[in-house]
């Protein structure tokens, strides 16, 4: 089994001190039963817990207790570390003071629930390229083809959007999960305002790799997940406009959500729940994830801490490094929906000549230690898409005829020997076939 220290390792981005990761010196054993040092590539699926994060939970657990009602001292420093939490999440997403931070399980779940509080009557658009959590909560959407540029996204939601009666929502990405693209997210929300229609950004991909600021890009409603940002699964968020939230039924129906039950059988009435006003709470029903809550602010400390420009600097010039790697081995094409000079953050994802994404991955990890992604990455037609776009017709490894493609991606922890190792093991298989 693999062999996990606990010691943390300290890094550095572009001579800045950064946050250590846990499980830096993980070993995995190869084909042979030999343990070599994990090289992780798959930051974008879950990103490894930062050690202040670890260390703020570790903090949270002794004072333990319940949230929000309870009058003991513990009970009263946990509420406060929860709603420190919120704080400091509102404050990472640069977030309005009066905007509503609700603290959901993860993304899938913040899209979801904002898919619940739509207005009556409400439109929502959405690009076939989004991730399925971003995809399939609107089962009437009007649906837009991946755009072909950034310039011909931003038409294709101006014209979606002036054809709409009536309030419209906007789905659109920040980051693409599958080639790391950054999307016209400032433009978008300018042409859905003057529509009067609102966004909503999956910031799933972005905050673990850019600062957000929600007022400055004038978006509507934000959602990201705490178990890409460095902290452990179990919380995420859904920011934005409180109205809607505020008017919707809530999410899931029980105890602080509710603000008084009334009547009931032995008074022979009907029995009547007055739902919380507050939008945090009328979507928070059932006790709160506290200490995930607590992780997912400590992660944001952690990166607010760090600050953006070194750790923005050292990604960049690691992912030049892995790009310009790929581009230099024969039969490796790397997918992109906007053509290669389009600013990313540190996500790639390839196909190699003559295997499949799963043998690629499969020898990746048994043969060199090295973790990466395969598949369609929840992204099923933006992956089709790109594929098809290469004229490679996929060899068939999934029911729909295309065997996906390989991600890597990288983040805080990524070292420039782990991409020299992912480049040269990549280069001896493609060169097998
Ligand atoms: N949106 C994007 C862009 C993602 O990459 C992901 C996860 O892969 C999600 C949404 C869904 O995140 P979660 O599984 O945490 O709900």
């Amino acid at each position: 089994s693999p062999a996990l220290g606990d010691r943390s390792a300290p890094s550095t981005r572009g001579g800045a001190p950064t946050p250590a990761v846990l499980g830096a010196d993980l070993e995995v054993p190869v084909r042979g039963g030999r343990l070599v040092p994990y090289a992780n590539f798959d930051y974008a699926a879950s990103a490894p817990c930062l050690a202040p994060v670890s260390a703020a939970v570790t903090a949270a657990l002794p004072a333990y207790s319940s949230v929000h009602r309870g009058a003991g001292y513990a009970s009263q420093l946990t509420t406060a570390r929860y709603e420190q939490a919120r704080h400091t999440v509102r404050a990472f997403a640069g977030a309005r003071a009066d905007d509503a931070v609700v603290f959901t399980r993860n993304t899938t779940d913040a899209t979801n629930l904002l898919a619940r509080c739509l207005p009556d009557g409400a439109t929502v658009v959405v690009f076939d390229s989004e991730h399925h959590a971003s995809l399939l909560p609107w089962p009437s959407a009007v649906r837009l083809a991946p755009p072909a540029s950034p310039g011909e996204a931003v038409r294709a939601a101006d014209e979606a959007l002036a054809a709409i009666d009536g309030p419209a929502l906007l789905v659109v990405t920040a980051a693409s999960n599958v080639t790391g693209e950054l999307w016209p997210i400032a433009a978008l929300a300018h042409i859905a305002h003057g529509h009067g229609a609102r966004i909503l950004v999956d910031a799933a991909q972005l905050v673990p790799h850019r600062r957000l600021n929600l007022t400055a890009l004038d978006l509507d409603y934000v959602a990201f997940s705490g178990h890409k940002l460095y902290a452990p699964f179990g919380a995420g968020a859904l920011i934005g406009r409180a109205d809607w939230l505020a008017e919707a039924e809530p999410y899931l129906r029980g105890g602080s959500a509710s603000k008084a039950v009334t009547g009931g059988a032995g008074l022979g009435l009907p029995l009547e729940t007055e739902w919380s006003a507050d939008p945090q709470l009328r979507h928070e029903a059932g006790t709160p994830n506290v200490l995930g809550a607590v992780a997912l602010a400590a992660a944001c400390d952690a990166l607010s801490a760090t600050g953006w420009t070194p750790l923005v600097e050292e990604e960049e010039r690691l992912l030049g490094l892995l790009r310009d790697g790929l581009a230099g081995i024969d039969g490796v094409h790397e997918l992109s929906l906007w053509g290669p000079h389009h600013p990313r953050v540190g996500i790639v994802s390839f196909v190699v000549d003559g295997w499949t994404a799963r043998e690629v991955a499969e020898a990746l990890s048994s043969e060199y230690g090295i973790g990466v992604r395969d598949g369609k990455f929840c992204a099923h037609p933006l992956v089709r898409h790109l594929i098809s776009g290469i004229g490679r017709d996929g060899g068939g490894d999934c029911a729909d005829g295309t065997t996906g493609a390989v991600r890597a991606s990288i983040g805080i922890g990524t070292t420039e020997e782990h991409v020299r190792r992912l480049v040269a093991a990549l280069a001896d298989l493609a060169s097998r076939r």
